[in-house]
């Protein structure tokens, strides 16, 4: 459902990404890891456009992602959930509010956003806190928020960008619980950034290990962790022994 085809990436002098192909079929997830500055974040911000590529193909459903117009983009982009490593929410809005702002900024019906909000919030076990403030949150809950946020417009894809980076590792088992949850029950569609390895293995369908900018090895976890070819997959497997 998502083909990339040779993207490449170049910021003045230094090539990001080189070439880079890579495939997530509907309800798969797959992981992309390897050393910081490999070019992940710039691959996966490509997907909806937070980075303009130098050139190659994004196909989603059939349609060239790279090619498409502002108003494509706009609607294409309400199809792809994206989750960071900052939350991005607004203080002065609720929980609810939060999560349903997008959804009537693009057009819906206030009511329908506010059942959408609602039921994405339960997915994430934030059912008891709609009417709470970002400050009246944990850390953990407010990422969940940024997850919710995402859901409510039941995407076709969804992209996460290291979401339990900035988390101490009690929130961030909340968070991979989450995700996990989305994965295996829910079938999403995932391309996730991370470096949480034990998660990696238990949920990804497939792991794909980037270094410089290029793909190194792509495989099963077991595979990946356990045989790996490549130099950065060996190192991956020394940290897990
Ligand atoms: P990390 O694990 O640290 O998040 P990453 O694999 O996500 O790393 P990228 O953020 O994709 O790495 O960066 C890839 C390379 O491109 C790095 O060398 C980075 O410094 C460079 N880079 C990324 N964004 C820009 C930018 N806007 N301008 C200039 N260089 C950039
Ligand atoms: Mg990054």
């Amino acid at each position: 459902m998502l083909a990339i085809h040779n993207l490449y990436k170049q910021f003045g002098n230094l090539i990001a990404v080189n070439d880079l192909s890579l495939t997530v079929n509907k309800g798969k997830t797959v992981v992309l890891m390897g050393p910081s500055g490999c070019g992940k974040s710039t691959t996966i911000r490509a997907i909806n456009r937070l980075v303009e590529p130098d050139r190659g193909s994004i196909i989603l459903n059939g349609a060239n992602i790279l090619s498409m117009q502002p108003d494509e983009l706009r609607d294409i982009r309400k199809r792809i959930g994206f989750v960071f490593q900052h939350f991005n929410l607004i203080g002065r809005l609720t929980t609810a509010e939060n999560v349903m702002l997008g959804l009537v900024m693009s057009g819906m019906d206030k009511e329908l956003a506010r059942a959408k909000a609602v039921e994405a919030l339960d997915k994430v076990g934030l059912e008891q806190h709609l009417g709470h403030k970002p400050s009246e949150l944990s850390g953990g809950q407010q990422q969940r928020v940024g997850i919710a946020r995402a859901l409510a417009y039941e995407p076709e894809l969804m992209l996460w960008d290291e979401p339990t980076a900035s988390l101490d590792p009690i929130l961030v088992r909340e968070v991979l619980i989450v995700m996990e949850e989305l994965a295996r029950y829910r079938a999403s569609t995932m391309l996730v950034v991370t470096h949480e390895l034990p998660f990696a293995l238990r949920v990804a369908d497939e792991i794909v290990l980037m270094d410089q900018g290029s793909i190194v090895e792509v495989g099963a976890p077991a595979q990946v962790f356990v045989k790996p070819v490549s130099d950065i997959g060996k190192k991956y497997k020394e940290l897990i022994e």
